[in-house]
């Protein structure tokens, strides 16, 4: 079984009692953070046993993706000088900014870090999943995830992303595409190399062959109506709006 449950799906920042991106993958029973954003950790209490976590997957380092990490740290000292955990958990981070980077790294108490620009040039292999990562265009290093499970690719995450036409060639065939629509309309042409709409997400999931679509990383004004209305213009398969607690079976 293969389960994906929203831990946070804001971006930039969250309104009351929500939270930025974050996403809890169970992947046959072997636990997943993607992404950690302001707001996740206390999201994740609710929804899993975090002393079972074994891996993090950082897309790239904006607050809104990351920042957790910091309170994550000390609730993995916590659970190792109490005997709840053993191992670090394994952290995918991009290359850059270095300094950030750095600073992860030195925890190594907790954090295994593996940075993605090496990640990216292989499949990298743990048994009950394979992972790849692809580059993405956005201000900074930022870096997509396939998620495959028994030859399937169950998931791709495009993370913060303008449009560009690679982009349809890694989302192509994904039982779920878990996309980002931060954008309306009329921002596109200031930020459309950055980010993109419901609109665009919908035609990068039809153009694709996703069967699922994931719409995320809203920014709190977002009237949610108004997007899934955009979006259902352009896909024909499932649509879905994540929210905290929703919880999606990729694979069953
Ligand atoms: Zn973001
Ligand atoms: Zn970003």
């Amino acid at each position: 079984m293969v389960e994906l449950t929203v831990l946070g799906n804001y971006g930039a920042y969250a309104p009351a009692n929500g939270a930025c991106s974050g996403y809890l993958l169970d992947v046959n029973g072997y636990q997943i953070m993607l992404e950690c954003g302001n707001g996740v950790l206390s999201k994740a209490f609710k929804y899993t046993d975090t002393s079972k976590l074994g891996m993090v997957i950082i897309s790239h380092l904006h607050h809104d993706h990351y920042s957790d990490l910091h309170c994550l740290r000390q609730a993995l000292k916590y659970q190792m000088r109490e005997g709840l955990r053993t191992e670090p958990v394994i952290l995918y981070l991009p290359e850059g900014p270095e300094a950030i980077v750095a600073e992860f790294k030195a925890w190594d108490d907790v954090f295994m870090v593996v940075t993605l620009d090496e990640a990216k040039t292989t499949v990298n292999d743990f048994g009950l999943f394979q992972l790849k990562f692809f580059p993405v265009q956005h201000q900074i290093p930022t870096y997509g995830v396939q998620l495959f499970v028994s030859d399937e690719k169950v998931l791709t995450y495009t993370a913060d992303t303008g449009w560009f036409s690679e982009l349809e060639t890694s989302c192509c065939d994904s039982r779920y595409l878990l996309a980002e629509a931060s954008l309306k309309e009329y921002e596109l042409a200031e930020r459309g190399d950055t980010h993109m709409t419901a609109r665009q997400a919908a035609m990068l999931a039809q153009n694709s062959g996703a069967q699922n679509l994931i719409l995320t990383h809203f920014f709190p004004e977002h009237n949610l109506h108004q997007l899934r209305r955009e979006a259902e213009a352009h896909f024909e398969g499932n649509l879905y709006m994540s929210a905290t607690g929703k919880k999606y079976i990729l694979q069953s």
